[in-house]
């Protein structure tokens, strides 16, 4: 895809990222390409950097509260989770083309190394070529990786557009019908998530700035009142208290329309938070709202 063209006059373009990786071998695990590879990757960035300018997280948000100006075209690198890969992998080629970036981290990935639930189905499902299973919804089976990729493809839309499914008890459940380890935790390259001293390294590093995205990664605005308040405030306190992070950037998990709403975005502000971008496709006029932000994700 053209993400070039995404770039344009006064619009101001969010593109996100999830990881960053050298080449890895799997029949199914990234099929939705989630991790891009690194060469990829700083392909992506000299184009945006031809056609825009650079700019921060802080700039988009001192333009929108202070009416600072900002450069012609301009463009923002955003990464959602805190895949370790962002450090190991994306850091360098960002301080490479000096492109600033800023990092939403989902505290409780990086304090057990956890796994998304959808990453724990992906896990399962690539040690398994075949298998019959019983899914809330039915039936299904698969063979084969066009088939595997459609089981996945399914679950992700039917988890989706039904926020009542316990995502991470239908991970276990798929795990346990299809006869592999309960898997929370990985070091494969596409689970690794940061420690909490690469957090402060790239917390450290002048082009870059880290925000929240969430303790669980529990989708807001499917919480109630209490857990919506200790979602917040866990992820809040650990960032602040193992990383020294304590600032206005944030981001909706999973993103989409019905992940957030006036509830949470009050809530949200009662805690410091001052700009969080959606997952929702777009770009932002120059009034754009900083809590209803669009991106552009980059596969
Ligand atoms: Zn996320």
């Amino acid at each position: 895809m053209n993400y070039s063209s995404r770039i344009s006059g006064n619009h101001i373009a969010i593109f996100l990222f999830h990881g960053v990786t050298l080449p890895v071998d799997c029949a199914v695990r990234n099929y939705t390409r989630k991790h891009i590879e690194r060469d990829y990757f700083a392909t992506v960035l000299r184009a945006l950097k031809q056609a825009g300018t650079p700019v921060s997280m802080n700039d988009i948000l001192n333009h929108r509260e202070l009416g600072t100006p900002l450069p012609p075209r301009p463009f923002a690198v955003t990464f959602d989770d805190g895949f370790r890969n962002n450090l190991t992998v994306a850091a360098p080629v960002l301080v490479d083309e000096q492109v600033p970036a800023t990092f939403y981290i989902t505290t409780d990935f990086v304090e057990r190394n956890r796994m998304s639930w959808i990453d724990r189905i992906e896990f399962a499902v690539e040690q398994r070529l075949q298998a019959e299973l019983q899914l809330p919804w039915g039936p299904r089976r698969f063979h084969g990786d066009e088939e595997r990729r459609a089981f996945l493809s399914e679950i992700r839309q039917v988890v989706k557009n039904d926020l009542m499914i316990d995502a991470e008890k239908l991970a276990t459940d798929i795990q346990t019908q299809l006869g592999v380890a309960i898997t929370h935790s990985s070091s494969h390259p596409l689970d690794q998530k940061l420690s909490w001293s690469e957090v402060r390294a790239l917390a450290a590093e002048p082009l870059f700035t880290v925000g929240g995205h969430g303790h669980s990664h529990a989708i807001l605005d499917s919480l109630g009142h209490q857990d919506l308040e200790c979602e917040l405030d866990t992820g809040m306190r650990l960032l602040k208290e193992k990383a020294a992070v304590q600032g206005p950037h944030y981001s909706y998990p999973e993103g989409m329309p019905n992940c957030y709403s006036a509830r949470v975005i009050e809530a949200l502000k009662q805690r410091g938070v001052r700009c969080c971008p959606s997952a929702i496709d777009g770009v932002n006029d120059s009034t754009a709202d900083l809590f209803h932000l669009k991106r552009v994700m980059v596969v």
